[in-house]
């Protein structure tokens, strides 16, 4: 049995993905391991939306490669979004790599990996059809569990990578995506999150978005239902009156912004109006009392002026999201923006504005999670806290809204306990269990 090691960069399809990679090889005769140094095979799953993450993962794949010292036979491979990305330079760039491969060809691994010659070996095809039906992903030991619903992405904002890299939209059919919430709960599994570039387009013929989150919330033993991430765009008024229904759908929605500006959305191609996105939002907080949203917003993307900014900055502080993922603009190579706009806002400029929006956003978070403070809220515990307090052992989980919750009192990862708040930071909510 050879032994696989996995390591993961990037957004939470990845993971999903590399979930699915460990299904495919341990069902190939392959074992899978958490550490790299014993390890007969190395996979590196890879991101290609941030450009320090490539250099990144050369860098580690260099260093990695080292262990041939001892391991004369490793196999060092690239899987995922930036293989597929700079498939062509990889092999001049990385040489130590035996094996590239984007993220429509893993069901092939066991073969190329069988195969690995004197070359580096590509395997880089999109697949319109692929969607890895049949396979069950091994899943990390956790309380959630995710489900990719579909791959791949139609809609070609000008920044992003992403249809590029992972190919058009297809969505997998609603009946697998039963069998595995099944699965799942069978399993123990409590919460679920569907996963998709854009999740809310989800289509399997006569099956809608709405639909699916319906047949999904009747799944006995599930008791909180994510997804991530909703196109703005793609909102339809059944899938609000399904979010408003559904009592398992948690009301945490992550809704990307991008920019407050129309001129910005514009060029960005994101299909809505800050207006559209305004009133979205304002129906979403009727239809579901305590929404928590978050976001990610851009700064400094192609022609940003000023304006521009402060239109960003002030629909920031009107909808006062729970949090946000806030980036500078740097341009991806192959896409729309990199071809046709200039990056013409100076390094100088993206990063004041970027300190003036996180600025802006983690007063807000902070002022929203201090509201929380002295309130009671249901939790999902995961488990021990990873950073500890001091001497204490302290423990966390996640509330409805998705917010992380930390307490003192041990409790078994999966359980659902209520907790009363006594301090809250920008990002995190701290308390004790509330008497039962
Ligand atoms: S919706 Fe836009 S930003 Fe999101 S994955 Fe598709 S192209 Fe990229």
């Amino acid at each position: 049995m050879r032994s696989v090691y996995i390591e993961t960069y990037g957004c939470q399809m990845n993971v999903a993905d590399s979930e699915l990679v460990a299904s495919i090889l341990r069902q190939a005769g392959y074992r899978i391991i958490p550490t790299p140094e014993e390890a007969e095979v190395i996979l590196l799953n890879t991101c290609a939306v941030r450009e320090h993450a490539e250099e990144r993962v050369i860098g580690r794949a260099s260093q990695l490669s080292g262990l041939r010292a001892h391991t004369p036979k490793l196999t060092l491979g690239i899987l995922g979004c930036m293989a597929q990305h700079l498939a062509e330079t990889l092999p001049q760039r990385a040489p130590f790599v035996d094996l590239v491969m984007g993220p429509d060809s893993y069901r092939r691994l066991p073969q190329l990996l069988a195969e690995t010659a004197e070359e580096t070996l590509l395997d880089l095809r999109l697949d319109r059809e692929e969607d890895y039906q049949g396979i069950d992903p091994i899943r990390r030991q956790g309380v959630n569990a995710w489900v990719t619903i579909m791959r791949g992405c139609d809609r070609f904002c000008t920044f992003c990578i992403v249809p590029f890299v992972r190919g058009r939209e297809r969505s997998v059919p609603a009946g697998e995506i039963l069998r595995q919430v099944r699965v799942l709960t069978a399993e123990g599994y409590r919460e679920v999150t569907l996963l998709g570039q854009t999740v809310n387009s989800y289509r399997d013929g006569q099956v809608d978005f709405a639909g699916l989150l319906r047949a999904v919330g009747q799944v006995d033993g599930l008791k909180r239902l994510r997804f991530t991430s909703p196109h703005p765009a793609d909102f339809t008024p059944q899938l609000i009156d399904a979010l408003a229904e559904i009592p398992q759908v948690c009301p945490g929605l992550h809704l990307p912004l991008q920019s407050g500006s129309d001129a910005q959305l514009e060029r960005m191609r994101r299909g809505y109006t800050a207006a559209q996105y305004r009133a979205l939002v304002a129906e979403l907080r009727q239809r579901l009392p305590g929404l928590a949203l978050t976001t990610d917003i851009i700064a400094g993307f192609c022609g940003e002026s000023e304006e521009d900014f402060q239109q960003t900055l002030d629909l920031v502080g009107e909808i006062r999201f729970d949090s946000a993922f806030m980036f500078k603009y740097s341009p991806r190579e192959g896409t729309f923006a990199h071809k046709k706009l200039e990056d013409d806002v100076p390094e100088a400029t993206k990063t004041q504005r970027l300190e003036r929006v996180i600025a802006l956003q983690e007063g807000i978070s902070w002022e929203i999670n201090q509201q929380l403070v002295g309130q009671t809220v249901e939790v999902l515990v995961e488990g021990p806290s990873k950073r500890q307090n001091g001497q204490t052992r302290t423990f966390y989980g996640r509330s409805p809204q998705g917010k992380t919750v930390v307490f003192s009192q041990e409790v078994v990862a999966n359980a659902l306990v209520q907790v009363h708040i006594e301090r809250a930071s920008s990002h995190t909510l701290f308390g004790e269990l509330a008497e039962p």
